[in-house]
């Protein structure tokens, strides 16, 4: 990506033959597979790039257990499909990006022999779906092998798991590296630039769109052919600019998680909780060092934020609580997230559970934009295929084939898991920051680290307790086009996830970096600073963890001593 201020004068009043409105993972993916195919593509986003829902998922690559159930159970085709070419995807986004995604085991304990019985057949069919993209087999494990590999799970009357396979993945740093792949390609991207309003042709087809710079508040236009509504939970916001009278498709819902310091859960696999009390099902990942643990599904009212609240805490903890041998407490929690699921309403569904997450492809007969709608991270890929598909034939032509099939995404092309060992042996850092880099950035890692070869004190840690160091924040602006402290700590490195009472030392570090290379006037900084810090009380506040503890103790993930 080049800088943000460079690539606004690139953009600001050019033509194109594509326009994508919304740089989440569904249009970051789109934009990727048109210019590809040689369709010079522009792609805006009115915040940061996976800054909504694309960088709020539980993080798997799945085709979905629960899918397979409803599948099954309702002998329903729809989801049948949704779910085969879901764990077809898998293996994709596997292989496109190794450094940002893994292969993960998860483990459904079983109280009853019936229900092992139950899921071992039901797993099975899994794996016999996905065909050649099986990961690995799934199996029963006896309860001395299942408390084996996660010995706080709660024994008590445990007959065994089964165990299947899927995938994991860092969402934030997937889009922002299929953005990244896209601009390499020679697409157009800008963040913090919102579509305010369409240009039209002399018959009222969309011929374009007006931007408004959310940074500077100034407004541009960018001629196109095509435009691409790729905007997610909101896309009837971007349907109706188009065409007021659309009707409303979409049925957001709400997702919840919490994180948790590992060493409550120590376990290198998944687990799966089968059943909550509103009939779901319930995941606790080893992520990032931490133990991710979720979700919520509420429908989005009106004044929903998209925050973890009190009873999204209470709701979560009560249903993990259940499988622990010591109970988490509320004090535990380093930090979450919450987001929207773009889940597209259908006329008999009820709640927003029974939503199927397949994806809709609309074109618009009146104004020409194409809406891509729904669906899941682990089909992105092949919704952009579609979708694409669809813009070739409204440009008027030849369908050619996509290319992102077998497409090394930045940063993954030769990358080895043990690729961490070389960054130590050329440059004074940690294991633990080279671990770090080489799995945020693959074999970018070296970029940053030719940053701090030249001014050394940027290859100091940010904030103690954490791997990042300062020369990611330099990259993340020059290359990431990362624009305020959120984006770097949120989305480009990480902190933010990894403990929110961290992330507050953090800010005034970030900050002055920021203030250094954008040229920030002291004002700016200390407003920059001083809102990154209220916005995390708020988050704080709003899952009633707002106490002061102590901050070090607080990264460390040891909450024990923090009376909260
Ligand atoms: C709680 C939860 C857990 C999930 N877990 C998983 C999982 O484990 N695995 C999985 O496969 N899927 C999962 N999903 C689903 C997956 O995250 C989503 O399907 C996917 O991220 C949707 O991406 P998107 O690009 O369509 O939407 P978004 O990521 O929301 O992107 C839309 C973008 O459009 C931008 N935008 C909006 N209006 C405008 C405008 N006017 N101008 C310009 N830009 C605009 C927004 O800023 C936003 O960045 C989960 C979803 C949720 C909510």
């Amino acid at each position: 990506m080049r800088a943000r201020a460079q690539e606004l004068m690139n953009v600001s009043g050019r033509d194109f033959d594509l326009c994508v409105i919304g740089g989440g993972a569904t249009g970051a993916a789109c934009a990727l597979d048109a210019q590809l195919r040689g369709i010079r593509t522009v792609l805006f986003d009115a915040g940061d790039f996976a800054g909504a829902t694309s960088s709020a998922a539980t993080k798997i690559i799945h085709g979905g257990v629960r899918y397979l159930e409803e599948a099954i159970k309702g002998a329903d085709i729809q989801e049948y499909h949704v779910l085969v070419r879901a764990l077809h995807e898998r293996v994709r986004m596997l292989e496109n990006a190794p450094h940002l995604t893994r292969r993960l085991e998860f483990l459904v304990p079983s109280y009853h022999w019936i229900d092992v019985a139950y899921l071992d057949v039901g797993l099975k069919i899994y794996d016999w779906l996905a065909g050649p993209g099986r990961i690995s087999p799934s199996k029963y494990l006896s309860r001395d092998e299942t408390v084996k590999r996660m010995p706080q799970l709660n024994g008590d009357g445990l007959v065994g798991s089964v165990a299947y396979a899927d995938g994991q993945f860092d969402d934030a740093r997937y889009n922002i590296t299929l953005v990244q792949t896209f601009t390499e390609a020679g697409g157009n991207a800008l963040n913090h630039a919102k579509v305010t309003d369409f240009l039209r042709d002399s018959n009222g087809r969309l011929a374009g769109v007006v931007v408004s710079d959310e940074l500077t508040h100034t407004t541009f236009s960018v001629n196109a052919n095509a435009l691409v509504n790729a905007t997610g939970p909101v896309a009837d916001s971007i349907r109706q600019l188009a065409t007021p009278s659309a009707y409303k498709r979409m049925r957001p819902s709400k997702g919840a998680h919490i994180l948790l310091p590992l060493d409550i859960f120590p376990t290198e696999d998944a687990l799966l909780i089968p059943k909550t009390e509103d009939g779901r099902v319930l995941f606790a990942v080893p992520w990032g060092g931490r133990l991710l643990v979720g979700t919520t599904d509420e429908e989005v009212t009106a004044g929903t934020e998209l925050v973890v609240t009190k009873e999204d805490v209470e709701y979560l903890l009560r249903h993990l609580n259940r499988y622990l041998a010591r109970p988490a407490k509320p004090r535990d929690i380093v930090s979450g997230f919450a987001g929207a699921r773009p889940l597209v309403g259908s006329d008999d569904a009820g709640d927003t559970k029974k939503l199927a997450r397949d994806d809709v492809i609309e074109m618009d007969p009146l104004s020409g934009l194409i809406s891509i709608m729904g669906g899941k991270w682990t089909t992105h890929r092949a919704m952009a295929e579609d979708t694409i598909d669809v813009v070739e034939k409204s440009l008027g032509r030849s369908r050619t084939e996509g290319q992102t099939r077998n497409y090394a995404l930045f940063g993954g092309k030769d990358f080895t898991d043990d690729c961490w060992k070389n960054l130590t042996c050329r440059h004074p850092i940690s294991g633990d920051t080279a671990r770090h880099l080489a799995s945020k950035f693959g074999t970018a890692a070296q970029d940053i680290l030719a940053l701090s070869s030249e001014d050394p004190s940027l290859s100091d840690l940010i904030v103690e307790g954490y791997p990042a160091i300062r020369a990611e924040v330099v990259y993340a602006i020059r290359r990431e086009m990362a624009a305020t402290i959120e984006d770097v700590l949120a989305r480009r490195i990480g902190l933010q996830l990894y403990s929110w009472r961290g992330a507050i030392p953090a800010a005034a570090t970030v900050g002055s970096l920021m203030a250094r290379e954008l040229n920030w006037s002291t004002s700016v900084t200390e407003a920059a600073i001083t809102g990154y810090v209220r916005k995390i009380r708020h988050l704080l506040d709003a899952a009633g963890l707002s106490q002061e503890g102590s901050v070090t103790a607080a990264i460390q993930g040891h909450t024990e001593s923090n009376e909260v």
